[in-house]
């Protein structure tokens, strides 16, 4: 069978999460009455220190709800170039929102707190956009799976609502930067007026995600979610399985961790232009390709006919992602079967 690396996403439900889901007591969510939703929603609020939560199908929506509580159409959120955000959901803030983006760049996605506050411009007078909100996403998907400094966070949250501008985390891997880190979800938690998490990614739930803030915003969301299709009903059966994403998946993670380190450190010893081990702090392995004498796309073709799947993101940057559904001996695998294509690139070149 292939080994799937293009994404933390692949993962399929356990058995014993299908257990947990058919066993779950449900309702209808839409009247408020699953318990099996509800309890999920109390639950992530607690861990992040957060008043309310709710459960949206995807990320992309937690994170539109949370934005659109915080900023008004004509003004303007500000986002690193390369966040989701901006780059994979689809125009979605301008689109319903009328939320206008500007863009700060970075060479991996690491926040300096610097950068944002450069840029914002608070109460702008009726002339020039207001920033009204700065998203921060941690752990950064496309920088490459970075864990952001939870010194440049604080020194962010603080000067910008010194300001009067709100933080938005898209925390849809949250989890990993908790594990790599050491940081609690609480101390995460309170430096964000809005939070988006995801249970599908990492924590292998089918699917899910919470949208988290205080209790008003919560409510306002609540409404933009029926408006946009999104009530659900015995959804609770869903919720169960991020239950006991969050009951038996977090931990695990820093396995997730240990075999990205791996595949990075092997191929680091290929070609040090591949990739920094160093940088490697999560579950994604980002390469470069440009010094290699090989396209994502040729080197992403020839690992899927070697049965490994992976990610060309950009002409010469490849992504792999490790998730529970990949155990050592794949790992090994998949060290071989990226040794054997890129050493033949490098031959060649
Ligand atoms: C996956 C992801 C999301 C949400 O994606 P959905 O596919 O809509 O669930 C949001 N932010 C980041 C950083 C992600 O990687």
């Amino acid at each position: 069978m292939a080994i799937d690396l293009r994404s933390d996403t692949v993962t399929k439900p356990s058995d014993a999460m299908r257990a947990a889901m058919a066993a779950a007591p449900v309702g209808d969510d839409v009247y408020g009455d699953d318990p099996t939703v509800n309890s999920l929603e109390e639950r992530v609020a607690a861990m992040f220190g957060h008043e309310a939560g709710l459960f949206t199908p995807t990320g992309s929506l937690a994170n539109q709800l949370a934005i659109r509580t915080l900023v008004k159409p004509g003004e303007e959120l500000l986002v690193e170039t390369r966040s989701h955000i901006v780059r994979a959901e689809l125009g979605a803030a301008a689109t319903f929102s009328g939320i206008t983006t500007r863009t700060w760049p970075t060479a991996d996605g690491s926040l300096r707190a610097e950068d944002p506050l450069a840029i914002a411009h608070e109460n702008a007078g009726p002339y020039l956009v207001s920033t009204t909100a700065i998203a921060v996403e941690n752990t950064h998907n496309f920088g490459g799976g970075t864990v952001q400094p939870l010194s440049e966070i604080e020194k962010l949250s603080s000067a910008a609502h010194a300001r009067g501008i709100a933080m938005h985390l898209d925390g849809a891997r949250i989890w990993n930067a908790h594990i790599a880190s050491g940081v609690s979800f609480a101390e995460y938690g309170k430096h964000f007026d809005t939070i988006s998490v995801c249970l599908s990614k990492g924590l292998g739930a089918p699917i899910g995600s919470v949208m988290l803030s205080n209790k008003s915003r919560v409510a306002e969301a609540r409404i933009w979610r029926k408006r946009y299709g999104a009530g659900m009903r015995q959804v609770g059966i869903i919720a169960a399985a991020g239950h006991y994403a969050l009951e038996n998946n977090i931990a695990r993670l820093a396995q997730d961790h240990a075999r990205a380190k791996k595949i990075a450190t092997a191929l680091h010893g290929l070609d040090s232009s591949l990739i920094d081990p160093v940088k490697v702090e999560t579950n994604i392995v980002g390469l470069e390709l440009s010094k290699i004498g090989i396209t994502a796309a040729a080197l992403t073709s020839q690992c899927k006919e070697a049965g490994l799947w992976i990610s060309a993101l950009g002409p010469h940057y490849a992504r792999l992602v490790t998730h529970l559904d990949f155990d050592d001996n794949q790992c090994d695998e998949a060290i071989a079967i990226l040794t054997k294509i890129l050493k033949s690139a490098l031959v060649a070149k």
